[in-house]
């Protein structure tokens, strides 16, 4: 990325030699996103991430098939970014149909029965806060049948396992790219040959008219070689992830015998672990952690913050005593062996302390920056919510 920074400033639309240059690096992120899924170079919009990503499948398939009905059904595990673009529509006056999951996470494909009017089905490859994999082949199977158009959010499973554009049979497939250890600000919605798409953006005739805007030469440049990394790394890092995730969920059940591990059983990516530690609520766990030196997500990243048992666990049936206890752990392409083991020792003073809080409104977690090396900025940061003084 640092030399479109320095070098490559021009506009990838400008006809002159220097224009010519960025749009050379464009178009060959193209490819690398491209290969990454197996799609067509061709099919391939940059968008400033998943969240647009969504929109311009969702906004843009429904708006171009309208003619043929005003419903849309998504499954009830869907991000934000996907709920949101519904609650463009229904204000508009579609109709938002939701699939619901099993206690494992996962839509039942044998039961997807669309109502009369849907025009398309909304599904995502990998859950933000579990990990779990939806049967997406089986539905957009199901769906194409029905002749229903089908976008998969695949932001979570981009990179992390193996993703074949086609064998999966959608029309529409989401990515970003800073769930790929590459740049905030930058993603791709790759769209099939064909299928229908009305442009959120009407500019210049930018991405073949899909998507109006300047491109954001350094994100689309620093999306492509995160694409092109983790397409060449996918099958030993897959295992690698694989590994830390069993040894942190060993980890997790040495600490606490009664964590309850979301999704556990049903196909998962390697990197995410969903656990509550029953007792010890997920913010209070987070305050602990983060005195750690530890950095956790309580429900989802985008939310976090919010004390509300996550929609996603509630969807599976998961009790709200137990769902205001989840976190979520996630191991990326840097974590090591030790850092894990460095987690679980964490999780074994931040548990009991959290848990503590809940019954003296103290986190109680003395000594710990001397312990950690947790600086006195995360202190501060996390004071105000746990009171004045509760992290020393
Ligand atoms: N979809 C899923 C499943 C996500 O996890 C996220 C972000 O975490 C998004 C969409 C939104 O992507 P972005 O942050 O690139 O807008």
């Amino acid at each position: 990325m640092q030399p479109c920074l320095a070098d490559l400033y021009a506009n990838p639309s400008s006809l002159h030699r220097e224009g010519q240059r960025a749009r050379a690096a464009v178009e060959r992120a193209r490819e690398q996103v491209a290969a990454l899924v197996h799609a067509h170079p061709d099919e391939v919009v940059f968008t400033s991430g998943g969240t647009e990503g969504d929109h311009l499948a969702i906004l843009g398939a429904a708006w171009a098939r309208r003619a043929a009905g005003t419903r849309i059904a998504i499954s009830a595990v869907e991000h934000h970014a996907v709920h949101g673009a519904c609650e463009v529509l229904a204000d508009q006056g579609w109709s938002v149909d939701h699939l619901p999951v099993g206690s494992d996470g996962r839509v039942e494909a044998g039961a997807f029965a669309p109502a009369d009017g849907t025009v398309l089905v909304s599904l995502m490859f990998a859950n933000n806060e579990t990990g779990v994999l939806q049967p997406v082949e089986q539905v957009a199977r199901r769906a194409r049948e029905a002749g229903i158009l089908v976008h998969c959010d695949a932001v979570q499973g981009a990179g992390k396992v193996a993703l074949d554009f086609r064998s999966l049979g959608v029309d529409y497939l989401v990515v970003s790219a800073h769930k790929m250890s590459g740049p905030k600000g930058a993603g791709a919605l790759i769209t099939r040959r064909g299928a229908p798409l009305s442009p959120l953006f009407r500019g210049s005739g930018h991405e073949g008219g899909r998507r109006g805007g300047t491109e954001n030469l350094p994100g689309i440049v620093g999306l492509g070689v995160a694409a092109e990394w983790a397409a060449r790394d996918l099958v030993a890092e897959s295992e690698r992830l694989a590994a830390l995730r069993q040894r942190l969920e060993a980890g997790v059940r040495a600490v606490a015998a009664d964590a309850v591990l979301h999704g556990e059983g049903a196909p998962r990516l390697p990197n995410t672990v969903n656990v509550s530690f029953p007792g010890a609520r997920s913010d209070h766990l987070l305050m602990a952690l983060d005195a750690r030196g530890i950095a956790v997500s309580a429900g989802a990243a985008c939310a976090s913050g919010a004390v509300e048992p996550s929609p996603v666990l509630r969807a599976m049936g998961v009790p709200r005593a137990i769902a205001i206890c989840a976190v979520r752990l996630s191991i990326g392409r840097t974590t090591t062996a030790a850092e894990v083991d460095a987690v679980i020792e964490a999780l074994r003073e931040a548990v009991p302390a959290a848990t503590r809080v809940g019954s003296t409104g103290a986190v109680g977690v003395a000594g710990a920056a001397a312990t950690t090396g947790v600086t006195a900025a995360a202190a501060t940061a996390t004071s105000p919510r746990g009171g004045p003084g509760a992290l020393a």
